[in-house]
């Protein structure tokens, strides 16, 4: 097949000079110099039916690093049919033990961790995000992912149940079948690990369509995924366009559940797509405007820092970015003042830096989409308290962006903005700040700074979300269910809810006579 060599020489170098304090598993930053570019179709590289490519982006600079395979509905259809046919009762992966597909998920995370400083520097080529970020956050949360969901394998059991009668009747957990599963760029290897880790521990076979902006890090993994010796057609990973590849898994009639991670526009689609087709489970992880919530006892330091991180990490662009500040007036003068502070502070620049806090937002469109609310901000009245322009003069760079006197009903408090943009509004009392938190469309997360525990639980039992955090932000345990009520989605990621997505559950009843007869 072919290799196309992407060289990092640069890259490589600052590397190698500026990350001794992080590089401390004697890995060479540049000991792979080469990813395969074609579709990953039982375990094989193929280059796309229709023969096309399409370029991808480095974000810092607006250059093509190389041009990737893109599928169309002809190569989902090819995947589909190797995926059904590594499902097919009998084949090597149904015989399969399930702690040795617990061992394959375990070696799968070995070889991950073996090449984190490869994958590390080729996520924050393709996607923009702070090396440092990519090495200590993204990769080693990958492996804690699949390593949870390994140990799930072997312990994923069913029940014996009383039904009344000379019966015995119990259940077993069975995997979906072939799972569509369809990811977004802003977290690009995390959001391939939550997605292959619970529908392989269940031991379904997956066609995954990554995004259009980020499909270098999940290539790279498909080669993994053959090396560790996971049998043909159980992965199969396609890089393509929404439009055509992403909408062929969501309406194929040989897909039995399929898994999205992106807008909730096109969680519309996916839905109605499986309506309109063969009714397959669709699980969805959607946008947010998650409310961040100060109580006026809050320890000031703690919540100006974590409220910053809520808002600005992976340049904004974050499902559950805490977009929607609320500040209890008595506290909202020096809140914003240390909020402003810290966000002029902010080191935005080239995500090779070590010293970098904020790389570029990952493409054109992102870019200008993020503009265009900081214009809305302005125009509807909202005080700008600092950024609000562009960063740098290539690249999509974006200035740390407050502002203050927002409004519940201005568009930049009510739609989701994906980028450096943090909004901050102020309010007086418990029970106003739950009602307006919870006036919003989204469900996904939402945050209390208190040192009172009867307001943490008022607000923790009073918000419409499927995670609340407490004196903290952002905190995600391979453990922990993720997921939105309302618009913000269907279904739980992670933790043993999330097994349940890639499960059905068959009762099997046998006559047992109590008698001989
Ligand atoms: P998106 O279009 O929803 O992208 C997510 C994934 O869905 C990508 O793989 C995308 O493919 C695919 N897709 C697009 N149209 C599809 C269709 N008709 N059928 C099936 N799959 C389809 O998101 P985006 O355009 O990249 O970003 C737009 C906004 O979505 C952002 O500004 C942000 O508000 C939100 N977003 C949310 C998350 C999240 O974590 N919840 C992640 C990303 C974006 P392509 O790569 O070809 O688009
Ligand atoms: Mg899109």
């Amino acid at each position: 097949y072919v290799r196309i060599a992407i060289s990092f020489g640069l890259a490589a170098l600052l590397l190698t000079l500026s990350c001794d304090n992080i590089c401390n598993l004697n890995i060479e930053p540049n000991q792979i110099s080469s990813v395969s570019l074609q579709l990953f179709i039982n375990n094989e590289w193929q280059d796309a039916v229709s023969k096309r490519s399409f370029p991808t982006i480095n974000p810092a600079t607006g250059e093509v690093i190389c041009q990737v395979a893109e599928a169309d509905k002809a190569d989902v259809d090819k995947a589909v049919k190797a995926a059904r046919e590594a499902f097919r009762f009998g084949s090597p992966w149904r015989r399969m033990d399930a702690s040795d597909r617990g061992l394959l998920l375990s070696r799968l995370a070995d070889a991950i961790e073996r090449d984190t400083a490869y994958l590390a520097e080729l996520e924050t080529l393709d996607n923009g995000k702070p090396y440092a970020v990519s090495y200590r956050v993204d990769v080693p949360m990958v492996v804690k992912c699949l390593r949870y969901c390994a140990g799930w394998a072997d312990k994923w059991e069913g029940k014996t149940i009383p039904i009344d009668g000379d019966f015995f009747c119990y259940t077993r957990h069975e995997p979906i079948g072939v799972c569509g599963q369809i990811i977004p760029w802003n977290f690009p290897l995390l959001m391939q690990a939550w997605k292959l880790g619970p529908a392989l521990a269940t031991g379904n076979t997956v066609v995954m369509k990554v995004a259009e902006q980020t499909p270098l890090t999940a290539l790279y993994v498909a080669s993994l995924i053959k090396e560790v010796g996971f049998p043909p057609g159980v992965v199969n990973i396609l890089p393509g366009m929404g439009p055509s590849a992403g909408s062929a898994i969501a309406s194929h009639m040989d897909v039995d559940k399929v898994a999205f991670t992106g807008s909730t526009e096109v969680g519309h689609l996916i839905q109605q797509a499986s309506g309109s087709s063969n009714l397959k489970k669709v699980t969805l992880e959607l946008g947010g405007k998650s409310p961040n919530i100060i109580m006026s006892d809050a320890n000031m330091a703690e919540a100006v820092e974590q409220s910053h991180f809520a808002l600005f990490f992976n340049q904004g662009q974050c499902c559950c970015a805490g977009s929607r500040t609320y500040v209890q007036d008595t506290i909202y003068d020096e809140f914003m003042e240390r909020s402003v502070e810290r966000a002029k502070s902010r080191v935005v620049g080239d995500p090779f830096n070590m010293k970098t806090e904020q790389g570029p937002q990952v493409d054109e469109q992102q870019f200008k989409k993020i503009l265009g609310y900081i214009s809305s901000g302005k125009r509807e009245g909202a005080k700008l308290m600092c950024g609000g322009g562009v960063a740098a003069d290539r690249g999509y760079f974006i200035q740390p962006t407050i502002f203050g006197d927002v409004q519940d009903g201005m568009t930049i408090a009510r739609e989701e903005i994906f980028g450096p943009v943090m909004q901050i509004l102020k309010f007086k009392t418990l029970e106003e700040v739950v009602e307006r938190a919870n006036d919003t469309k989204y469900g996904l997360a939402a945050a209390v700074f208190t040192k009172d525990i009867d307001k943490a639980h008022y607000i923790s039992s009073g918000i419409r979300a499927g995670t609340v955090w407490i004196n903290c932000y952002n905190v995600f345990g391979a453990q922990a269910p993720f997921g939105g009520y309302k618009y913000s989605g269907n279904g739980r990621e992670l933790g043993e809810y999330g097994l349940d997505n890639y499960t059905e559950v068959k009762t099997v009843t046998i006559k047992v006579p109590q008698k001989n007869s």
